[in-house]
């Protein structure tokens, strides 16, 4: 297979050059233990607080307000559970969430009633957007945290954020969002949307797996999540993942810089791609188009089997993911697809694609030359699309 064409960047993405090229030094000369007082300690103290200021610059923090974590899930499982028991102290023990989070926000709170916490589940409505007003009538007096994610990681809506920050906001109750697939595709202003803690991971933004960081902002006062030593101001044990961190910083001020470039080619290569796979009979686009990441595509092809579509785009060079059964482990369809109103036949013939600076036209051409093909190719092989057949619905 001469082709390879990587349309997964919600998965991962590849590290970029620049990042590349600014670990290296700080995993071979200077190596330093950031708490140790000598050189190649001090300077690696500072290249954290170097990246501090990076990331923060991209999110309109302040750099004390930023701290590194080892990734997006640990940045959620912090946010959620510290401000759960913290608050819990003062008799909140309510939390205010969304039915289509990722399974770091999900999981965590389903671990928290275990605990003893209320959880309410918002619902999304059927194009993918938590609305507002219900964030409004579900806050209680005791409601500690409101927790949304900034844009989804399955079918690429961007939540209204802002509306929902100033409703937290007028109301006193902390706001968290999980901006792990937002970061470095939307711009984010955490001053400006009422935002108290964000999460988000380097490996989303063309830095290496294994690091993140949650912004908490100014005030915010949660319990620690792990225990141990001082770093990061005392809030989060552990040697920092010094190269990694490096690479952050390099990440998250390549894709603030470039980001309403990278919107506005990726945002192209998007419409071109749900044009014409919606060309296809029988298929439809998962999440609304407005207010959707520039780098989401989701596709339902009715008939067919996720698993079986991602088999044949990989013997083709394609690298996808699907919101189907065996890639998450379980044969449920994505809990995501179902709270948008899919039934589970469509939710299991579902495609997502997903975007990254390093795509061209060529690659999406190439992927819409392979898809139909593949798609057609396993309707023919379908029972579940015969019998559609033989009912006259295609
Ligand atoms: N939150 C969202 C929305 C995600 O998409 C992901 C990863 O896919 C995570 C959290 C978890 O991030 P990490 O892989 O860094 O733990």
């Amino acid at each position: 297979m001469d082709r390879f064409v990587y349309l997964d960047n919600s998965a991962t993405t590849k590290i970029s050059k620049a990042v590349f090229e600014a670990m290296v030094p700080y995993l071979t000369e200077h190596y330093g233990n950031p708490s140790s007082i000598y050189r190649i300690g001090r300077e690696a103290h500072m290249a954290i607080d170097e990246a501090r200021e990076k990331v923060a610059k991209a999110l309109n923090a302040k750099p004390q307000e930023i701290f590194f974590t080892g990734c997006g899930t640990e940045s959620d499982n912090w946010a959620i559970k510290g401000a759960a028991h913290r608050l819990a102290k003062k008799g909140k023990k309510h939390i205010i969430t969304s039915v289509f989070e990722h399974h770091a926000v999900l999981h965590t709170c389903r671990s928290l009633e275990k605990e003893g916490f209320e959880i309410t589940y918002l619902p999304v409505d059927s194009l993918g957007y938590v609305n507002p007003v219900d964030v409004k009538e579900a806050i209680r007096e005791d409601t500690a945290l409101v927790t949304i994610m900034y844009a989804n990681n399955e079918i690429g809506t961007i939540q209204p954020i802002e509306e929902i920050g100033k409703i937290c906001r007028e109301k006193k109750v902390l706001f968290h969002t999980d901006a792990v697939q937002a970061v470095g595709n939307v711009r984010i202003d955490v001053t400006a949307q009422n935002i108290d803690m964000l999460s988000l991971s380097g490996h989303k933004i063309n830095a290496p797996k294994g690091v993140g960081a949650l912004y908490i902002r100014q005030g915010v006062v949660i319990d620690n999540f792990m225990d141990g030593g001082a770093q990061e101001n005392n809030r989060r044990a552990g040697t920092e993942n010094l190269a990694s961190i490096v690479g952050l910083g390099v990440a998250m001020e390549e894709a603030h810089n470039g980001l309403e470039e990278k919107a506005e080619k990726l945002s192209a290569l998007r419409d071109k791609l749900i044009d014409n796979l919606l060309q296809i009979p029988h298929t439809r686009l998962n999440g609304g188009r407005e207010n959707r990441l520039c780098t989401n595509v989701n596709i339902s092809f009715e008939g067919i089997e996720g698993e079986g579509l991602l088999l044949l785009l990989d013997l083709n060079g394609i690298a996808a993911s699907s919101g189907s059964a065996c890639t998450s482990g379980s044969l449920d369809p994505s809990h995501v697809l179902l709270a948008i109103g899919l039934d589970h036949g469509i939710a299991h013939g579902s495609l997502r694609l997903s975007l990254g600076k390093y795509n061209t036209e060529e690659d999406i051409d190439y992927a819409l030359q392979v898809i139909p093909q593949v798609v057609q190719r396993l309707r023919e092989m379908s029972p579940v699309w015969q019998e559609m057949k033989e009912q006259g619905l295609v």
